[in-house]
């Protein structure tokens, strides 16, 4: 396998494919923290990707000197990570799920191009349904599965966290719990596994006057935070552009984090062959690998149920989207 770029080895490029709103913030936070040493951009409209990099650019001489132009696929060929924000997002009220077609087709379109570059680095997926993209990237890359990562919970898992900062007023960093599954409807919280400073997560809420009915409301108000957004601005993208960052980060810096992703399973769970929303350690390969949690009965149920609402949804979209033939292999 070719040697990979790192922080301390060399040059770092990373490709951002879809300049929407998501992938221009995620453009921004690559900036601000002076991630990679290049940041190349393509989207279906030239006009924004040449206008993004022209104006990022300018930030360049208060956070880091990152070369940031926007590009073609060839920028792919030796790019660290693809980074992909490509294709339709929810409309107000509409599921993620409902945008399973248009966005596996947009998908196999973009990872063709990529795969014929030579590209050999790792896949970050954010568009939706991100799980269920993930897994066609990776069936159409024919990628390892530890190279190809969607952004999973880590979105929701941060909400969660922020929310239960919030009651208890504890820093979000020090809340350590997980939304799982399904990056979206199906999701849960897997409370019985989480921790503050160091105690389990129940015992501190419930003798820090939270009950267990406010942390279900809790679980639904981050399931539902999205649509919340949406309604109100249309769209959402700091809070999923900084997890992305902060999953470029530990890949670049192959920094060994655990970060709740769309990983694909391989019996963990009692999962085979599906991506979804798990802890995992990533390093410079990708998923180093995946951190199974002892969940209580709820949560097996709900982490069963996720599960086979994205296999129906991966069987009829790709169905639909004519790619039937990477389904389940
Ligand atoms: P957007 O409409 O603002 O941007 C989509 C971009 O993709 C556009 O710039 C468009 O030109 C580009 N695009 C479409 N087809 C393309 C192609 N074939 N090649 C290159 N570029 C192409 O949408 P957005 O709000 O930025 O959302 C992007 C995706 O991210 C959506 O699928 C959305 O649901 C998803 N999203 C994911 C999360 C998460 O947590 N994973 C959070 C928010 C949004």
């Amino acid at each position: 396998e070719r040697k990979r770029s790192m922080a301390t080895e060399g040059h770092q490029k990373v490709v951002l494919i879809g300049d929407g709103v998501v992938g221009s913030a995620y453009a921004f936070s690559v900036i601000q923290q002076g991630l990679a040493e290049e940041l190349v951009i393509i989207n279906k409209s030239n006009e924004r990707s040449v206008g993004d990099a022209l104006d990022l650019e300018d930030a360049t001489p208060f956070t880091a000197p990152v070369k940031v132009k926007a590009g073609s696929y060839q920028d792919c060929k030796d790019a660290d990570i693809i980074t992909i924000c490509a294709g339709a997002a929810q409309k107000p009220g509409e599921t993620r799920l409902k945008l399973v077609e248009r966005n596996l087709k947009i998908m196999k379109e973009i990872v063709q191009e990529v795969v014929n570059t030579g590209f050999n680095g790792i896949f970050l997926i954010a568009a939706n349904p991100v799980d269920i993209l993930t897994y066609a990237v990776q069936k159409i890359s024919g990628f390892p599965a530890h190279k190809v990562i969607g952004s999973g919970t880590s979105l929701d898992s941060a909400r969660l966290r922020v929310a239960i900062g919030k009651k208890l007023a504890i820093d979000p960093r020090d809340v350590h719990v997980d939304m799982l599954a399904e990056h979206g409807d199906s999701e849960f919280a897997a409370y019985s596994c989480g921790t503050i400073g160091g105690t389990p997560l129940m015992d501190y809420v419930l003798a820090n006057g939270l009950t267990k009915q406010e942390l279900l409301k809790l679980e639904e108000q981050v399931r539902n935070k999205a649509y919340e957004i949406i309604n109100r601005k249309g769209a959402t993208y700091y809070g999923v552009a900084t997890a992305l960052a902060r999953i470029t980060k530990a890949i670049l810096y192959d920094q060994n984090t655990v970060l709740p992703v769309s990983a694909y399973l391989d019996g963990e769970y009692g999962e085979k062959d599906i991506y979804l929303g798990t802890p995992a350690v990533i390093d410079k390969d990708g998923i180093q690998k995946v951190v199974e949690l002892p969940l209580d009965s709820r949560e097996q149920e709900a982490l069963i149920n996720s599960a086979s609402v994205l296999r129906e949804t991966t069987a009829n979209g790709m169905t639909k989207a004519g790619l039937l033939n990477y389904l389940w292999k």
